[in-house]
């Protein structure tokens, strides 16, 4: 069978056949990047299928991303022997489409698609109602993060009454994960954790069902269970416990996943809960250039806890990682542009190349150069629009009052920036009209304010006045400065509302200011922007188109050339972990490092890393990552 499997190419080394033929009992196979895990994966469970004649009814293949379930489905397809209906039996998916489906199939009604909350707006407006009930400023609290927070919560079934909360912010939001819970079952409504955790209490409380289970799936497979959190751990348990034939791959170098509920512990660990379990290393990586591999390795060797891994590269070409220097973000973005159209005309494939990124925010001059470009590109990351940031908004809205001082919607926005209630929007509007002016010539007859706050609007209308004859920069400076708005931000960090990393958005905003000369172009500029952001946001499968993505979204995926955006420190390292770090916690910085590896390995040809000299404007400092990587071939360092 080995031998057949030449034919496609693919030739598996001893351990990878080792594990392909290990076939019962437990079986954890850890190992580094590219080194054929999920190759291995498919390969055993075609194997399986093949050569045993083992039912694809009989087996069930879990991994993380619908993107890497799809892929998983067409290398299956490749092996000989492998018929469609017999991949039609099989069971390939996430967790959250594998075990949705049998939710569905014992207990429809209650999980019916109509009561799903599929939209992040639909659980936030319930956290928000909630909200009401204490005391929290709608305008400024950070739902999304409340909702992040709740998931873990949930991922680790924890349940309201057992949380216990560390600070202010986890006691706010503590309650509003019991009101939502409350909110949610009084309507019969569901949301994606809850998938989990509602079969994982059938299976509990039936265990009929569950005997039914066990004896269906007699054979289990996860892919990157270094990313596994504990209800998927405790189903996959349940699952396997008549078998215990359940197959595990994954790396804990590649665990990035934290934030979510994700836990390495869990593989690391894997022996002391099945103590039969036999393990197989791999150390041949099979996807990246021999220089790419030492590199990726003396970055992640770095770390302190991980399981020590060797990993040899088996191809030979000699092309290191290349740096380069960019002055600023968007130097960095017109770079990348041009080095990648200079090769698209040189013959490769816009999806040779994949340009990956820490946080969104980073990708920001990226994805608007790519916008204005002719390569077909897909973006791969969450979040909103740099421009709806928080901060963002409000400066934006001082600027669009500036433009047009009738503007209701940014009027809107300003009024929480100074510190009104969202009340006085009414009545700004209704003095507008009894003085026949505009809504900022209104602002000075507002009834009923503390004398500080007079004093400060009657000063506004002559501040708008002179913004608007500043540049885009100026003008974002004196909103800072002269018109409140550093005040502001502060005072939202005093509050615990969580606006996190307001000023570095206004210097990234400052950042791209710098190309327009006047406010009217720059808001420009940015509406058509914001519109074009949210089409591509949306956009699917886009043939032979570059990506754009973050790192986490890039995992287990590999592309012949890599990019990675803003290797500086506050960037990656993110700053927080670098906070942390400063206060003597390694974690979350060794976190970022696996982030690094993972980033470093998805290339398969050529890697590089741009270093810019600037970020939001100020001196940047080369990140500790970079300074791992050269520390092994200081020659590798080589200007664009
Ligand atoms: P990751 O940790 O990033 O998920 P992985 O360990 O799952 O990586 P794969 O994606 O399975 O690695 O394999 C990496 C690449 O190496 C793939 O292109 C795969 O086809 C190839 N490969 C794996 N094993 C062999 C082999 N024995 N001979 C040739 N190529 C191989
Ligand atoms: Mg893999």
């Amino acid at each position: 069978y080995r031998h057949t499997l030449s034919e496609n190419g693919i030739y598996l080394d001893d351990n990878q056949w080792k594990a392909v033929q290990t076939t019962e009992g437990p079986l954890l196979i850890l190992a580094g990047a590219g080194s054929g895990k999920t190759r291995v994966l498919t390969t055993r469970t075609a194997f399986m299928l093949t050569e045993l004649n083992y039912s694809p009814k009989e087996m069930i293949l879990v991994t993380f991303t619908a993107k890497a379930a799809k892929e998983m489905k067409e290398r299956m397809r490749l092996y000989p022997g492998i018929s469609s209906s017999t991949l039609n039996q099989l069971v390939i998916g996430t967790f959250h489409s594998i075990f949705y489906k049998m939710l569905m199939h014992h207990e429809p009604e209650q999980w019916s698609p109509n009561n799903l909350l599929n939209q992040e707006w639909q659980r936030q407006a319930m956290i928000k109602e909630a909200s009401r009930e204490i005391d929290i400023d709608e305008k400024e609290f950070a739902f999304d993060q409340a909702l992040t927070q709740i998931s873990w919560w949930k991922n680790h079934l924890t349940t309201p009454d057992q949380v216990k909360p560390k600070d202010v912010w986890e006691e706010r939001v503590s309650y509003l994960y019991k009101r939502y819970e409350q909110m949610r079952l009084a309507k019969n409504l569901f949301d994606f954790d809850d998938m989990l955790i509602g079969l994982h209490e059938l299976l509990t409380r039936n265990t009929h069902l569950l005997k039914r289970y066990q004896q269906r799936f007699a054979y289990v497979s996860v892919d990157e269970f270094q990313d596994i959190n504990k209800v998927q751990v405790e189903l996959i348990t349940m699952l396997c416990d008549r078998t215990k034939n359940l197959c595990v791959v994954g790396d804990d170098d590649q665990s990035i996943y934290a934030f979510r509920g994700s836990d390495p512990s869990y593989i690391l660990n894997f022996k002391d809960r099945y103590p039969e379990t036999k393990m197989v290393i791999l150390n041949e990586n099979y996807r990246s250039n021999h220089q790419i591999v030492s590199s990726a390795n003396n970055v992640i060797t770095t770390n302190r806890t991980r399981y020590a891994k060797q990993l040899l590269a088996q191809t030979s070409s000699e092309k290191p990682p290349l740096l380069f220097y960019p002055f600023d973000e968007e130097e960095e973005a017109t770079m990348i542009m041009n080095d990648i159209k200079k090769q698209i005309e040189n013959g490769a494939n816009p999806a040779d190349f994949a340009i990956l990124f820490r946080t969104n925010s980073s990708a920001r001059a990226l994805i608007e150069r790519f916008i204005s470009s002719s390569i077909p590109f897909q973006l791969e990351a969450d979040g909103e629009s740099f421009y709806r940031r928080k901060a963002v908004r409000k400066v934006l809205a001082y600027l669009k009052l500036a433009r047009n001082p009738d503007d209701s919607q940014a009027l809107q926005e300003l009024v929480s920036a100074l510190f009104l209630k969202q009340q006085a929007v009414r009545d700004i509007k209704a003095a507008s009209i009894a003085n026949d002016c505009t809504y900022i010539e209104a602002l000075p007859h507002l009834q009923g304010l503390q004398p500080f706050q007079m004093k400060k609007l009657s000063e506004l209308p002559k501040r708008f006045l002179q913004l608007q004859k500043k540049s885009p920069v100026q003008a974002i400076e004196f909103i800072e400065q002269e018109m409140g708005f550093n005040d502001y931000v502060k005072k939202q960090g005093n509050e615990g509302n969580k606006m996190e990393r307001g000023s570095d958005d206004i210097r990234d905003l400052k950042v791209m200011a710098r190309h327009h000369s006047t406010i009217e172009d720059l808001l420009d500029y940015i509406d058509h922007m914001t519109i074009k952001y949210d089409e591509v946001r949306y956009q699917k499968n886009i043939t032979n188109a570059t990506q754009l993505m973050t790192i986490h979204r890039a995992k287990g995926l590999e592309y012949k050339h890599v990019y990675i955006l803003s290797c500086v420190e506050g960037s990656l390292p993110h700053d927080y972990a670098l906070e942390a770090w400063r206060e003597g916690d390694d974690k979350p910085l060794e976190e970022e490092r696996r982030l690094m590896y993972v980033a470093m390995t998805r290339a398969e040809e050529s890697l590089k890393l741009s270093v810019p000299i600037t970020r939001r404007g100020k001196k940047a400092f080369r990140s500790r990552f970079v300074r791992e990587v050269q520390r092994l071939a200081p020659k590798q360092q080589l200007k664009s």
